[in-house]
């Protein structure tokens, strides 16, 4: 079969052919029609300093995918050749204190599809069933490609309760305009999204933020003003990675306001005074509940949440490198490739 292999020590990915997976009796084989791209796809393409560690050659990346079952294991009973699935990208170890207890998104020891092990940028992936999630089939399948990320953005946003709250969102990247979508369809009030990249708050602004802030030119403060906002954000959502992202949040936050950290930061330096005297919670996110934060996606689709604007480019796999080039540029929202339709 065809796979987006990452074969060298050195940046780019290729287009090899690869033997097909072969199952074990608690896996399930699936045919990919969709995969989109991750932005720990893009850190492996560009061999940076994490994937250096991270990641071993040869291997077939990627994780957020949507397919059809065409093989079963022995030992599965609850799905059908044919079903249309995804899966949770984190293969948990179901043994540790957390897995046991059913809190499986805190084990001690995950593994990374497409990180850890052979990746869904290929004509077939086999995943454990305990992995596997099925689809409802009245959304796109470019959406249910997505669905990973918009479980990183659903697990973040229905961390704290957002009704009636004022919400700060920092990065416009897909899975903060996600997040903000999430946030306008739960009941936020107003969701402040900051960037530095016109084409991103842009995205934002059409994925349903009240206000979409260039910090480059603007402040938080304004922002606030401008919006009638007295006291500070209630809930925010850091979704850059960026360092000054996350001193600017805890400084412009209510007092008793929560943050939920999913953006992945290098080491800095915090305001600590901000946190302790102004009672704020901040809580670290890492990856979806399973599978809570899946059946909240779903419902949520089902419910109305309009992600219309989310995917930006739509490439066939052949054409991989103008993916990874549109997500590279930073002027994209998700990029998703196909592969059997
Ligand atoms: P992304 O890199 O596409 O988006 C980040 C955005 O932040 C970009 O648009 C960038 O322009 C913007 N940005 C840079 N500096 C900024 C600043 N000072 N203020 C505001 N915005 C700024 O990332 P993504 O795929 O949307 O993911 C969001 C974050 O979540 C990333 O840090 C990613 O590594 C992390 N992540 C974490 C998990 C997890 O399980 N914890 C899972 C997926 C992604
Ligand atoms: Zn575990």
């Amino acid at each position: 079969m065809k796979a987006l292999v990452k074969s060298k020590a050195e940046p780019g990915l290729w287009l090899e052919d690869v033997p097909t997976p072969q199952i074990g009796i608690n896996d399930i084989l699936i045919e990919v029609i969709k995969t989109s791209i991750c932005g720990t796809d893009v850190h492996i393409y560009n061999w940076d300093a994490w994937a250096q560690k991270t990641i071993r050659v040869p291997m077939a990346i990627g994780h957020e995918f949507v397919g059809r079952i065409v093989e079963i294991g022995s030992n599965v009973h609850d799905f059908a050749v044919g079903d249309l699935v995804s899966a949770e990208g984190h293969v948990v170890c179901g043994r540790c204190r957390n897995c046991l207890a059913g809190r499986r998104h805190l084990c001690t020891s995950p593994k990374g599809i497409g990180v850890n092990r052979d990746g869904a940028f290929a004509e077939y992936i086999a995943v454990p069933v305990t992995n596997v999630w099925y689809c409802d089939t009245s959304i796109s399948t470019d959406i249910l490609s997505c669905f990973d990320p918009l479980g990183n953005a659903a697990h973040t946003a229905l961390s704290f309760n957002l009704v009636g709250e004022d919400v700060l969102i920092t990065g416009a990247g897909p899975i903060g305009c996600m997040a903000a979508a999430i946030a306008r369809q739960v009941g936020a009030r107003h969701v402040v999204v900051t960037d530095v990249n016109p084409y991103r708050l842009e995205l934002a602004k059409r994925m349903g933020a009240t206000l979409a802030l260039d910090v480059r030119t603007g402040r938080l403060a304004d922002a606030q003003k401008q919006l009638g906002m007295k006291e500070g954000f209630d809930v925010g959502m850091e979704m850059s990675g960026n360092p000054e992202a996350l001193r600017e949040m805890i400084a412009n936050m209510a007092h008793g306001g929560k943050i939920a950290l999913l953006g992945i930061l290098p080491r800095t330096e915090i305001e600590w005074d901000f946190v302790v005297f102004n009672g704020l919670t901040i809580k670290g996110i890492y990856g979806r509940e399973m599978y809570e934060t899946w059946y909240k996606v779903t419902m949520l689709i089902q419910g109305g949440l309009d992600l219309g604007p989310l995917i930006t480019h739509r490439f066939h796999y052949t054409d991989f490198q103008k993916g990874f080039d549109a997500m590279r540029s930073g002027n994209s929202g998700k990029v998703v490739l196909s592969w059997h339709d």
